[in-house]
């Protein structure tokens, strides 16, 4: 495929997941912005050779053995990025800012801003922090 088919390749046997094409396609969009990439955007750039339905289990999968993190951005629609290589299947630690351009409409990790960690009541028990701030970025920010 590319220079970096081998990387993903061995991303997957990491975590015990069969080689397909389909993942290793998946894996390559996902990897290669800066920004995360919305799931019309991977329907989109995928779709003529992976099915929504297959599309939308490679995402939780991914997001299961902690490869990939789930934002959902303003406007309510599932956006993904890399995990860092501290998050495992059993825990994600993307306890950082994301930031979501209104002009460009891009989501950006913040990964050196942390999400503070916050005391919860009694009986509460979270499971993952969405925090998102809106603005505008340093691209569009430059015209
Ligand atoms: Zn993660
Ligand atoms: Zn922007
Ligand atoms: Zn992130």
């Amino acid at each position: 495929m590319d220079r970096d088919g081998k990387k993903f390749r061995e991303l997957l046997e990491k975590h015990h997941l069969k080689k397909t094409g389909q993942r290793l396609d998946v894996l390559n969009v996902l990897f290669s912005k800066k920004e995360a990439t919305s799931q019309p955007t991977l329907e989109s750039l995928l779709g003529q050779h992976i099915n929504r339905v297959t599309l939308y289990r490679i995402l939780k999968t991914f997001e299961e053995k902690g490869i990939i993190h789930r934002i959902i951005d303003l406007n309510g629609t599932a956006n993904y990025a890399p995990c860092s290589s501290a998050c495992t299947e059993h825990e994600h630690h993307d306890e950082h800012i994301h930031f979501n351009c209104t002009a460009c409409n891009k989501l950006y990790c913040l990964n050196d801003i942390h999400i503070p960690g916050f005391t919860m009541p009694a009986g509460f028990k979270p499971e993952m922090i969405n925090m998102v701030i809106s603005g505008t970025c340093r691209n569009c920010n430059k015209k």
